[in-house]
């Protein structure tokens, strides 16, 4: 799998033949390095100046797509014109869009039940962080002791289960995060085809991303004849033909997008 700076005078040329680029990026582990709580998982400031940039021409629409809230990632990037796509693109706001799933809009009575019992059940092991986000809810646990994983896994199944099985919700996993999203066919895949068609105007879709919630991007990215970058060393598992070893390497990339 080709690392992106080392092909980047090919895809240069890719990206200067498009009439523009939707250029889509998660967030935790891709625009910022992953936080032991995700509450300190700020934009590094030099980040934000590249994207600024990149959003001030007409080159590039760009977007962050995250399994955060919706107000969440829209918040710690913050910067005018961008698109921001939140809870895995259940909820997208961006130029002329105004988003909200409406099946997972019914469903947030659910996820709060769910969540009300994943706190106590959890309450008792160090380090767990259950964040309800509206439309679905995540259980960080990177701060947790390693003898007690199993502990959060177990509790965390336990509870889900029934709900699993009357197919209410449907459990994702990701770096140290465990998730409960409404059981409805949406992913981060389709959130990038309903950006594609919003903004027919550009060409070609390029799209960053760190995690295994990531992969269905990568796939609908680069059937369209897009750039999928995965973020992480080539062992890891991916469908992204493409790689960046690191958040470092997604800044330097956006800072020779900023000058092409
Ligand atoms: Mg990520």
């Amino acid at each position: 799998m080709p690392h992106l700076l080392h092909v980047w005078s090919n895809v240069s040329q890719r990206l200067l033949r498009a009439s523009q680029v939707l250029l889509l990026f998660d967030y935790d582990g891709t625009l910022t390095p992953l936080a032991p709580d995700p509450e300190q998982a700020d934009l590094p400031p030099q980040v934000r100046d590249h994207l600024t940039a990149l959003v001030s021409g007409d080159r590039y629409i760009a977007g962050v797509i995250s399994g955060r809230s919706l107000k969440d990632v829209a918040a710690r990037v913050g910067i005018p014109g961008m698109i921001y796509a939140g809870n895995h693109g259940l909820e997208i706001q961006g130029p002329g869009l105004d988003f909200v799933h409406q099946e997972a809009m019914e469903q947030t009575g659910t996820q709060a039940q769910v969540g009300g019992e994943l706190q106590r059940a959890l309450a008792g092991i160090p380090g767990v962080i259950v964040e309800p986000k509206g439309l679905t809810l995540s259980v960080h646990y990177r701060s947790t002791p390693v003898d007690q994983v199993k502990a959060v896994e177990e509790a965390f199944a336990r509870v889900t289960a029934p709900y699993v099985e009357s197919g209410a919700v449907r459990i994702t996993y990701g770096k140290k995060v465990l998730e409960v999203r409404p059981n409805l066919p949406w992913d981060k895949g389709k959130a990038i085809a309903l950006l594609q068609e919003t903004y027919p105007q550009a060409s070609l879709t390029c799209f960053f991303g760190d995690d295994r919630t990531d992969e269905d991007g990568f796939k609908v990215v680069q059937e369209s004849g897009g750039i999928a970058v995965l973020v992480g060393p080539a062992r890891q598992p991916t469908v992204a033909l493409h790689r960046v070893d690191s958040p470092g390497e997604v800044d330097q990339v956006l800072g020779l997008l900023a000058q092409l």
